[in-house]
């Protein structure tokens, strides 16, 4: 008897613990007015469309996904070793996660363009375990010029389509983040109209992500000069919640007021350049502006590289569940964050 009252407690307390989590995240305004977020989401939602500035599922209901970011996929870096079905499998059943967003390193040593078939084989390997696992995907084509290397993003954009654009799993994302002195007008949205082309020829219908000038955050400059006559596609905002705060929000709101539909594929709670601390205040600042719009978006990034953007500690296992222990400030955070979407 004193043993059951015991196991009694001991729920009690869980239970009042997850509670006052919850409370915290509600007092924050952040709950959902919506359903929150499904396991085994693309069951629920299948393919999915953009309408004005929202994301639809096939029932043309809006709604808003949250996940992680994979790190930079090129060989030799150390973060490619969380490229495996394991870990996909970790995120979908443990962290709850709907997205997932692999990073295909495109510049840089042992990048898509020096070691073809490796990266190949690990963005796959996540994209069938994506599928698998009934959760969205990204496919990125990280680099930070790649208006350099034209030739290649359509050859890899172009093998993804045929393979993959049947799959209501997944999103292009076809230009990470531009430099700050890369022009919008003049670089990125003819690279861009150029990418959606090749894949438009294969898949007419599944999302595509436009990158945006400055690191992805001058979405004003394509509010002010979209691409027309294309359907499905969302323009990238970044941020990282110790460097970016109300300035960014202000342009961010200026772009959907014009109609310009936004995507957070790759966002941060530390500095800029993935280091620094973790801002708890300005990433629920950055939360609630995200539940206000119904956007959906992508923790940067799964990664035990020593920076407080990494969500895991030096050394924890490539395939997980991870413990708690695994998990670094920014990492407990960001779970809660994803579970509780
Ligand atoms: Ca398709």
């Amino acid at each position: 008897m004193r043993m059951q009252l015991f196991i009694i407690y001991v729920i009690m307390i869980a239970a009042s613990a997850s509670f006052s989590y919850a409370k915290d995240i509600n007092s924050h305004h952040l709950k959902a007015s919506f359903k929150s977020q499904k396991t085994s989401p693309v069951a629920h939602h299948g393919q999915l469309s953009v309408d004005g500035t929202f994301i639809r599922d096939v029932k043309k209901e809006v709604i808003s996904l949250a996940g992680v970011s994979l790190f930079w996929s090129n060989t030799g870096w150390g973060q490619e070793r969380f490229y495996n079905s394991e870990a996909i499998a970790s995120f979908a059943k443990d962290w709850k996660a709907g997205i997932i967003r692999i990073a295909m390193g495109a510049q840089g040593t042992g990048s898509y363009l020096e070691k073809r078939k490796a990266n190949l084989d690990r963005v796959t390997s996540v994209i069938d375990a994506a599928i698998a696992n009934e959760i969205y995907v990204i496919v990125d084509w990280h680099s930070h010029q790649a208006e350099q290397n034209l030739d290649a993003a359509i050859e890899f954009f172009t093998f993804i389509a045929e393979r993959y654009g049947n799959t209501p799993n997944l999103i292009y994302e076809i230009y990470n983040e531009p430099l700050n002195d890369i022009s919008w007008e003049l670089i990125v949205k003819p690279y861009s109209e150029t990418i959606i082309n090749a894949i438009r020829k294969i898949d007419p219908n599944n999302l595509i992500i436009v990158g945006t000038p400055s690191w992805s955050q001058d979405v004003d400059l394509a509010a002010d000069n979209p691409i027309l006559d294309q359907h499905n596609l969302l323009y990238a905002l970044h941020f990282y919640a110790a460097s970016h705060k109300n300035e960014l929000r202000e342009k961010a709101e200026y772009a959907i007021s014009k109609g310009l539909p936004l995507i957070i594929s790759e966002w941060g709670t530390v500095s800029s350049d993935g280091d620094g601390f973790m801002d708890e205040e300005s990433t629920l600042e950055w939360l609630r502006f995200i539940r206000k719009n119904n956007l959906t978006h992508l923790n940067w990034a799964v990664s035990d590289k020593n920076e407080a953007a990494s969500i895991l500690t030096k050394g924890a296992d490539s395939s997980g569940p991870w413990r708690p222990q695994d998990l670094t400030s920014s990492g407990k955070f960001v779970q809660k964050i994803i579970r509780e979407w």
